[in-house]
């Protein structure tokens, strides 16, 4: 039967295998990566009737042949960025372990529906920074354009590290083919911000991931001497730009739940003596509804528009990347409600910040729901990382009771 402790037991001893005192090392396509991975398939072997394969994209998969070929998948990834946390991204590979060892045990290894766990290849991105990897080969999303062009930092292209592993660049999207019969996908993840911490919450259920709206603004003033020239008669780029950052959160706070960051300013000349004649900042808008993000968008670029009249300046924006919110299934999201009020947790909802394998899934038309555990400090991609140990327990166990639940969804469909 289920046994939440034992999980808690194998996350630390992968962390003794695979971490240092700076924290964990399990950096994809490096050996301490397949030295994870070893033991995790060691790990899996141990489970009656499950088969084990890796497919073109290098993404790990362990199979549960049921009476139906329709398939429940849980998905997690036991790659890290270097010096990271012991729970991201392992945390879901290993309760997705523990339930396929209760659905073996519980069904004499013919559950009614096909039981799959998934490791997925290069969530992080960490070595050539392009994040959810072998997620987005499998989905069918993955740029291979941009992604051939990739080096790490001493100059290897990621077809040439990934032939090193054994993966054929140019195949890695026939990986498509294991979604064929995926009639559900799950993900348990820890949250990786302070939202459960400060409701004093340990599980919650994640409705998806925010829509990104990121920007290049630049403003184009006019440089002058900054003794000789009288504040009436500067043309000032910097002023629009800092007015810009006030208005930012105005922006956020009449959106409801979205966030919008200027994470990079530069000025030119950008010496002491002079005016500022351009001041270039980028613009990170997040939200999970894509009208109220593209509202944002909107009104940042309004706001712009009169900073640089008043400042009689000129302003002109470029878009550096775009996504829209990925929304997760409706009936998959109250199932996990139901799962942590079972716990005995009061359940809660809220969207996902960061991108996950989970998006991926969704995007290729899977129904797909998350599952978040409170994160200690709200901290992640930190070796601080950490979570009571009764929460992930509890965590497992609500995992386990939606996987059940998802189990009898597809069944009934
Ligand atoms: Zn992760």
């Amino acid at each position: 039967m289920l046994d939440p402790k034992r999980t808690v037991a194998d996350l630390k001893e992968l962390r003794a295998l695979t971490g240092d005192e700076n924290g964990a090392q399990r950096v994809a396509f490096t050996e301490t990566w397949v030295q994870a991975r070893q033991w995790l398939q060691g790990k899996v072997q141990t489970i009656p009737r499950v088969e084990t394969h890796r497919d073109e994209a290098g993404n790990f998969w362990a199979t549960l042949r049921g009476e139906s070929e329709k398939a429940l998948l849980m998905g997690g990834h036991i790659d890290s960025v270097p010096n990271g946390g012991w729970l991201d991204g392992c945390l879901n590979t290993m309760a997705a372990v523990e339930i396929l060892r209760r659905f073996s045990a519980q069904y004499r290894g013919k559950p009614p529906v096909t039981v799959r766990v998934v490791d997925w290849t290069d969530e992080e991105g960490a070595r050539f920074g392009k994040s959810l990897f072998g997620s987005s080969a499998c989905s069918g999303n993955l740029d291979m354009n941009e992604a051939r062009g990739l080096t790490d930092k001493t100059g290897i292209k990621l077809p040439d590290a990934l032939k090193e592993y054994g993966i054929d660049f140019e195949r890695v999207k026939d990986s498509r083919k294991e979604l064929r019969n995926a009639a559900a996908y799950l993900e348990l993840h820890i949250e990786q911000g302070p939202v459960l911490l400060d409701l004093d919450l340990p599980l919650g259920t994640v409705l998806g991931t925010f829509g990104v709206e990121r920007h290049a603004i630049t403003f184009r003033g006019q440089a002058a001497h900054s003794g000789s020239t009288p504040m009436n008669r500067r043309k000032d780029a910097f002023l629009a730009a800092a007015k810009m950052s006030a208005e930012i959160y105005r922006i956020a706070e009449r959106s409801g739940n979205g966030v919008c960051t200027i994470g990079s300013c530069t000025t030119k000349p950008g010496i002491v003596t002079s005016v500022v004649e351009e001041c270039r900042i980028t613009l990170d808008q997040r939200h999970l509804d894509a009208v109220a993000l593209e509202k944002m968008y909107r009104e940042a670029r309004a706001a712009s528009e009169q900073f640089a009249q008043e400042g009689k300046i000129e302003v002109s924006w470029e878009r550096l990347w775009q996504i829209q919110p990925i929304l997760f299934d409706e009936q998959l999201i109250a199932l996990a409600d139901e799962a942590i009020a079972e716990t005995g947790a009061p359940p809660h909802r809220l969207p996902s910040g960061p991108l996950h394998d989970a998006a991926e899934v969704a995007h290729a038309g899977v129904p797909t729901i998350m599952m978040f555990v409170q994160s200690l400090h709200g901290i992640s991609h930190n070796k601080i990382e950490d979570t009571r140990e009764e929460h992930l327990e509890m965590a497992v166990t609500a995992f386990d009771k939606l996987a059940d639940k998802a189990m009898r969804w597809i069944v009934g469909r």
